[in-house]
């Protein structure tokens, strides 16, 4: 088996937690895998680089092309811009993937989710472009590009047709923002139309969008949307099957991917070590496929959901007492 080289980016709060259990379940299962571990958030400020995000690092997943990143603070208020939206634009890494579905043995008040988030990544609200008109008078631009609409549309729907999926619904407000929602529309009808016909498509607007979300979600299958509202209907989502701890994601770019959970650093629960790493062991099982270790993800799969069902080793967040240490080592002896 390659070996791969893979950067490990241990984050803050409850990231090097989590990530430690994340790096010695994919070792047990068999990876073959050298870490180079560089740090990015309130770490790297703590190791003496004047940067959230300093060049080392950067420059490392760009060789690699892979990453497995822990979730960071960005210090507010500090004039730091957000490492997240930093590594985002700067690999362009334009598609966060973010696959929700039920697990047997979590209870939820819902069956039967299985959804996958695709959010475009690099634009909308998140350009950082923010004026004061005059004193007392702010604006955010929300910048959409036909480029970058219709780059995100063409991926959701090879995604979908790669992954067998049926549908992609488009969550929009393009009543209100004609424009730039507007345009978001058009490219993905556009690609529909043109490239992938036999993709069933629709569109809702996201108010009506969410109420269908949480009325039923299991009849939900990709949903397509710009930043903003990937954000917020990503943690919506993870909500209907268990919480933040059991949703991972990956940013995909044309020359690299950082794959990471939904969640936050959870600093009211760091270095308690009662985080629930499943969330980015699931988030490497989707670096794993992306390396083509199809093999080993499934291995590991199966283990945390064989785990997940007996029921016995969950974490607090699901109703256990386990803690991020005794699940991690849960999983490992199921294989
Ligand atoms: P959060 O996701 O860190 O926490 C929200 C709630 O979920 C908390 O109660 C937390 O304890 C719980 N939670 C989160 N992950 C969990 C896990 N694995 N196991 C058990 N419980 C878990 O969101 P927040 O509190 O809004 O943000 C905290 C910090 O994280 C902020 O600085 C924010 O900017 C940052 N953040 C980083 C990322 C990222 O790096 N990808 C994403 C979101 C937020």
């Amino acid at each position: 088996m390659a070996k791969h080289t893979i950067v490990l980016i241990p984050g803050d709060g409850i990231g090097p937690e989590v990530t430690r259990a994340t790096r010695r379940v994919l070792e047990a299962a068999g990876l073959s895998v050298e870490w180079v571990e560089l740090p990015a958030g309130a770490a790297a400020l703590e190791q003496g680089f004047d940067t959230v995000l300093p060049q080392r690092t950067l420059a490392a997943i760009t060789a690699h092309k892979v990453a497995l990143k822990g979730p960071v603070t960005t210090p507010v208020g500090k004039g730091f811009k957000s490492v997240n939206v930093q590594l985002r634009q700067k690999l362009n890494l334009y598609a966060a993937v973010r696959p929700v579905r039920s697990l047997a043995g979590v209870k939820t008040r819902y069956e039967g989710v299985d959804m996958v988030i695709v959010r475009e990544n690099t634009e909308g609200l998140y350009s950082g472009i923010e004026n004061e008109v005059v004193p007392g008078v702010v604006t955010s631009l929300k910048v959409a590009s036909q480029a970058a609409c219709t780059r995100i549309a063409r991926f959701a729907f090879r995604y979908a047709t790669r992954r067998h999926r049926k549908q992609i619904t488009v969550f929009h407000k393009a009543n209100i923002m004609k424009m730039s929602d507007g345009l978001f529309l058009d490219c993905a009808r556009k690609i529909h139309e043109e490239e992938y016909p036999n993709i069933d498509y629709q569109e809702l607007i996201i108010d009506a969008g969410c109420m269908k979300l949480v009325q039923d979600p299991a009849r939900m299958d990709v949903l397509l949307m710009e930043n903003l509202y990937g954000d917020l209907v990503s943690d919506l989502c993870a909500g209907l099957v268990g919480g933040l701890g059991v949703v991972p994601g990956s940013n995909i770019g044309d020359d690299a991917a950082v794959f990471e959970a939904v969640h936050g650093s959870a600093p009211d629960i760091a270095g308690k070590g009662i985080a629930n790493p499943l969330a980015l062991i699931m988030s490497g099982v989707m670096m794993l496929n992306h390396l083509h270790e199809e093999v080993i993800a499934a291995k590991i799969r199966t283990a945390y959901d064989a785990v997940l069902s007996a029921g016995k080793h969950l974490t607090r967040d699901l109703g256990g007492q386990a803690g991020t240490d005794e699940f991690a080592d849960a999983v490992i002896a199921k294989f």
